[in-house]
């Protein structure tokens, strides 16, 4: 049976941009700092100061747009968006109306966990503009009264619209999971969405299939979603919502106007707030105290040329010179570019890059979150590691020791595999002493080898056991090997 709907996501991310001081005045931009302590005359709003773009911000957010395939408009202009809330005291925002810094780009999407189909997503505009103020009203504990900290005024935003391309909420998890990746490769923001400099508004509807074609259901805008996880358990919980009144309603929705909700992520359900508003609500009017600003096709082109290597790109290119799956590439390069570099490091070393990307999976990651540690502190160096692994393919030694003695000594004490090997006295085995002993243990062990004989060749794993006790180098996989080949013959 097909799906009685289609939902249709839309996205809209207010990112914060890591600059040092605030988009059109010089106070700084820090987290944190006691309230009202990062404000001045400009960010306040006092009559007759004026406002100086941030030239920094702008760089930030072309990249961010160049990297997100968006055409750069060679011209561009500022807006007063027109509205009262105690967090605005100009009682405008300065932001971009009708002509944005870029538009009309995209963000390619894909899960190697198969969860979602490859999707391209259409970005429709990017702009900048400023950020407002806070309302405390929860933090205010106990008290009655509601107060401003003015510090975030003014912080430079880039807005990021997507088009209504989504068609899930794994998808729309999908979406802002990549672009905040990239946002953290392009060191655009710090994408800390405690901190609120990650924020996103969902729209969502249905377009519901009846015999006379699709009936869409009115748009709602989601807000107040505080993790990816939320905005996918808000998305879901919308749709059904939107399905429930739809069966109750039927086509008379469709007079419903457009409406705001507000996701509680402790009673897991959407709650409407008001009436959405529409763009002439605003005001919109061109700024009259800043300059417009220009961008060349230059220079545009000098952004594109240092904008480094994307993670999709990088995705591709480990695949393809490593050798490594899909699965493990997204892994990877989800851990940022400090990891890659380690990771190439240590596939080039060892000459192998599934071993490689096994190896750091396993062993160096479940390390790191176990110590809480980045990559750079990390005290095996790649070139160090590669040793080891090459140690293991060479066959002196067996990967399971491989992993529990050597790597753990070589953590421990910063020492490298072939010391590490010296010290505990582990040596390659040669066939010949590891053949007479399979030989000895199959010939005292009988009901094993007839079983084996037998064609139950996992019987051999009895063996082991015994083998190691005699000598704790031996290479497990090479004796069972050894055992299966001889046994008929005995
Ligand atoms: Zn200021
Ligand atoms: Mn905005």
């Amino acid at each position: 049976m097909t799906a009685p709907y289609t939902t249709i996501i839309g996205l809209e991310i207010h990112v914060q941009l890591a600059t040092a001081s605030k988009l059109f005045c010089g106070c700084s931009t820090r987290f944190g700092a006691p309230p009202n302590t990062q404000t001045c005359q400009v960010c306040i709003g006092m009559p007759g100061v004026l406002p100086v773009m941030n030239r920094r911000a702008f760089e930030l957010g072309l990249r961010t747009a160049v990297a997100l395939n968006c055409q750069i408009a060679p011209f561009t202009k500022w807006d007063r968006k027109n509205y009262y809330y105690p967090d605005l005291p100009k009682g405008y925002q300065i932001s971009q109306y009708d002509l944005p810094f870029s538009s009309e780009g995209w963000l390619d999407i894909s899960d190697p966990k198969g969860k979602i189909e490859p999707r391209r997503v259409g970005i429709i505009r990017a702009h900048l503009e400023e950020d407002a103020g806070k309302s405390m009203h929860d933090e205010a504990a106990g008290q009655a009264d509601s107060r401003i900290d003015l510090n975030r005024t003014g912080t430079p935003l880039l807005e990021i619209v997507s088009k209504p391309d989504m068609r899930s909420p794994a998808e729309a998890k999908a979406f802002l999971t990549e672009l905040k990746l990239l946002l953290t490769y392009l060191g655009v923001s710090d994408c800390n969405m405690q901190e609120g400099s990650l924020r996103v508004d969902a729209n969502v509807n249905l377009h519901v299939h009846t015999p006379d074609g699709n009936v869409p259901t009115p748009i709602v805008e989601i807000k107040n979603m505080n993790s990816f996880r939320a905005v996918e358990r808000a998305l879901a919980y919308e749709a059904e919502r939107q399905w429930q009144v739809w069966q109750e309603t039927g086509q008379r929705l469709g007079q419903v106007p457009k409406q705001t909700r507000g996701w509680d992520d402790q009673a897991n359900v959407t709650r409407g707030q008001r009436h959405k508003e529409e763009s002439s609500d605003y005001r919109y009017f061109p700024e009259p105290d800043l300059v417009p600003a220009t961008v060349t096709a230059a220079e545009v082109e000098q952004v594109r040329a240092e904008l480094g290597e994307l993670p999709a790109a990088l995705r591709t290119r480990l695949e393809s010179t490593y050798g490594i799956t899909p699965y493990d590439s997204d892994v990877l390069v989800n851990q940022g570019r400090e990891l890659v570099a380690y990771f190439i490091a240590l596939a080039d070393g060892a000459g192998d890059g599934k071993a490689a990307a096994n190896w750091l999976q396993q062993d160096v990651l479940r390390e790191l979150n176990a110590r809480d540690l980045s990559i750079d502190k990390f005290p095996v160096s790649a070139a160090r590691l590669a040793e080891l692994i090459a140690l293991v393919k060479k066959g002196d030694i067996d990967h399971t020791r491989a992993r529990e003695v050597v790597f753990v000594e070589m953590l421990s004490s910063g020492k490298s595999a072939a010391d590490v090997l010296r010290e505990k006295g582990i040596e390659r085995v040669d066939e010949s002493e590891l053949e007479a002993l399979a030989r000895e243990l199959l010939a005292a062990n009988p009901k094993i080898l007839a079983d084996i004989k037998q064609g139950t060749t996992k019987a051999a794993g009895a063996l082991i056991g015994q083998a190691k006790k005699r000598n704790p180098n031996i290479s497990p996989n090479r004796l069972l090997e050894i055992c299966l080949a001889i046994a008929p013959g005995m």
